[in-house]
């Protein structure tokens, strides 16, 4: 049975209490919106009847077979929180660690092809990431993590920040990059019309687009801002610098009337531009492995800016600490550290279990806060660190 939309998986999962051969589930799954609003307890259970398979299928693989030796899938079995299940499990480092943990990096660039691991006969792509700490993690990407997380990114971020099937989007985004790529793609899932930059248009030649074809939405990279720099990583044209070119295509009373901007975070003087000149500003939280992870939406009161909803699948992000040598969730208001899970996988997609991908997060709000209605917890002050095995005293077991 291919499991093609929310509600057969959900029939599957949480009605039935049958465990869910992600195999076979649709890629078209992930772009539903309901992920986001459903009971917090059914929404979790489901995910445990997703995730169990998903740890099955990790133990075989090259990259977790030793690590995972020990986990006893019976044992995760008895749990009805995927959180659980997921504090029960190692970690995957990013990086190696001061105590001995090999990071997931150092083996990628021992031998790219571990990535490649039961995909063999896949589409794949070779994105490197942007290496903002140091040496870029080439990555594989098949064609259907693409296709998939460019649903999810459409349907999930796009839509619930205000973009629509109406709207005229111009990207600053490089398209060698992933998040070019997908930004592009999401755009087009949710009918919109997609101009993209040509890595060698300058910042005129984009005011010129932006008018010519009378752009009324922009995806463009804002990175914190200094003084002197208003350039963007990779050569790329910033939310700023365009802004200072020509001010008066911004706003009300100008042509581009919504915007998403990504650099975590946004710079508060952007914000405060937005509030003022009544742009609609949303942005979401991903990178090159994971695109997206979390959202900010302009529909409630606490997921505006740099407060976004964790996203419950393609991907899954827990914000941990280490407690007496065990795993736990972090409290309201506590920072701790980010760990992704890939769970909405279907045959020939990367499997990322509890993967420390080097960010840290302070969870602003738990679940059913804010007024917009979903029913997923708020993170916010998301931030990369260079060692963040070091978070951790070792205490816990790891990949
Ligand atoms: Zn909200």
């Amino acid at each position: 049975m291919y499991l093609t939309s929310f509600g057969s998986l959900w029939r599957e999962g949480v009605k039935r209490k049958r465990f869910i051969d992600s195999n076979y589930i649709s890629e078209e799954v992930w772009e539903d919106i309901e992920w986001d609003y459903i009971n917090p307890d059914e929404r979790s259970f489901l995910l445990t009847r997703i995730l169990i398979p998903v740890i099955e299928k990790a133990k075989k693989e090259d990259l977790y077979k030793e690590a995972y030796k020990d986990v006893d899938i019976e044992s995760l079995k008895k749990y009805e929180r995927f959180e659980d299940i997921l504090l029960h499990l190692p970690i995957l480092f990013k990086d190696n660690t001061s105590f001995g943990a090999k990071g997931l990096r150092h083996l990628v660039e021992k031998d790219p092809q571990i990535m490649k691991h039961g995909r063999k006969e896949q589409a794949c792509e070779v994105f490197r990431s942007s290496g903002s700490k140091g040496i870029p993690t080439p990555t594989y990407i098949t064609t259907k993590d693409i296709r998939l997380e460019s649903h999810a990114l459409g349907f999930r971020c796009f839509v619930p920040g205000g973009f629509d099937d109406e709207d005229r989007l111009y990207s600053t985004y490089n398209l060698a990059h992933k998040g070019g790529r997908l930004i592009q793609l999401a755009g087009r899932c949710i009918g919109m019309e997609v101009i993209a930059r040509r890595p060698e248009d300058n910042l005129e030649e984009v005011i010129d687009m932006i008018s010519s074809y009378k752009v009324n939405a922009l995806a463009a990279v804002q990175p914190p801002i200094t003084d002197d720099d208003l350039s963007a990583k990779g050569g790329g044209v910033t939310f700023l610098s365009l802004y200072k070119e020509n001010f008066e295509l911004f706003g009300e009373n100008g042509m581009i009337k919504k915007a998403f901007i990504t650099g975590f975070p946004i710079p508060e003087s952007i914000v405060n531009l937005a509030k003022s000149i009544n742009l609609k500003l949303f942005t979401t939280y991903g990178c090159t492995e994971f695109i997206p992870l979390a959202t900010s939406t302009t529909e409630g009161d606490k997921c505006l800016y740099n407060d976004q909803h964790i996203l419950y699948g393609p991907h899954i992000i827990m914000v941990v600490k280490e407690s007496n040598g065990k795993l736990e969730r972090v409290a309201e208001g506590e920072k701790g550290m980010v760990l992704v899970t890939t769970i909405g996988i279907t045959d020939g997609r990367t499997i990322y279990l509890n993967y420390a991908l080097g960010d840290t997060a302070v969870l602003k709000w738990e679940a059913g806060k804010c007024s917009c209605g979903r029913t997923t917890p708020i993170i916010s002050d998301i931030k990369r660190t260079d060692h963040p095995g070091e978070m951790l005293g070792g205490g816990c077991r790891y990949v």
